[in-house]
């Protein structure tokens, strides 16, 4: 059954679904950082992701915002880098704007997505065009200001399906930002290997939503 609003316990069981989905995608996130970087982001994220289970599976808290900041704290302690960082911003300042909140609804995954792309800029410096994972995450962050009214199972959806695009949208990018903009046009006709997360992170979130 689609769901209105999610509990602070289902939103944790979301991201163990979240963490769970990335470890198996590991192979799928190395090839496309080794495409354009360094080949290390499917290894990283599955370094980042077996923390967040080890943080959160089972465990109690107080809200939903702090199920979030825990995946940030866990990722963003356990990977280094720059994915570290900029992963580490996303669920930290994410999950601190929704604290105060006993459920996840449509509001709170909009505002989730909002004021963890706007840190994610501001704190990594990119910006939509640079072909970063901002270009999944803006798209899911403005798709998400206009169904934040809806039931948290539709309101994913259509942020899932943002960042879908945005990421295929990456793929026509030249890179300016971190290590794959020494290509330059070569990086044309792949996918930026962040945005690639960020698209199967927001689609394990709305099929939670949505069983
Ligand atoms: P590293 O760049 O240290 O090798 P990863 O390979 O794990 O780290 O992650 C690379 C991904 O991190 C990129 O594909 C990009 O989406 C994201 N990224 C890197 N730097 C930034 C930044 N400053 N702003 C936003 N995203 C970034
Ligand atoms: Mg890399």
């Amino acid at each position: 059954m689609a769901k209105d609003t999610l509990s602070i316990d289902e939103t944790r069981d979301m991201m163990v679904a979240v963490a769970k989905a990335i470890i198996e995608a590991e192979p799928i996130l190395t090839d496309a950082d080794r495409a354009l970087g360094d080949g290390d982001h499917g290894v990283g994220m599955e370094r980042g992701m077996n923390a967040v289970l080890e943080a959160i599976e089972g465990e109690e808290f107080p809200n939903v915002g702090k199920v979030f900041m825990s995946v940030g704290m866990a990722m963003m302690s356990s990977m280094g880098g720059a994915s570290g960082a900029v992963f580490g911003t996303l669920f930290r300042a994410g999950g601190k704007a929704i604290k105060d909140s006993g459920t996840l609804g449509g509001a709170e995954a909009a505002t989730f997505f909002k004021e963890g792309t706007d840190n994610v800029m501001s704190r990594g410096g990119a910006k939509p065009g640079d072909k970063t994972m901002v270009d999944a995450l803006m798209p899911a962050a403005e798709r998400g200001a206009e169904v934040a009214d809806q039931p948290v199972s539709e309101a994913l959806a259509a942020i899932a399906e943002a960042a879908a695009a945005g990421r295929d949208a990456s793929e026509a990018m030249i890179a300016t930002m971190g290590r794959a903009k020494t290509l330059g046009e070569k990086s044309i006709g792949k996918p930026d290997a962040g945005a690639v997360s960020v698209a199967i992170i927001a689609k394990t979130m709305a099929d939670f939503a949505a069983a």
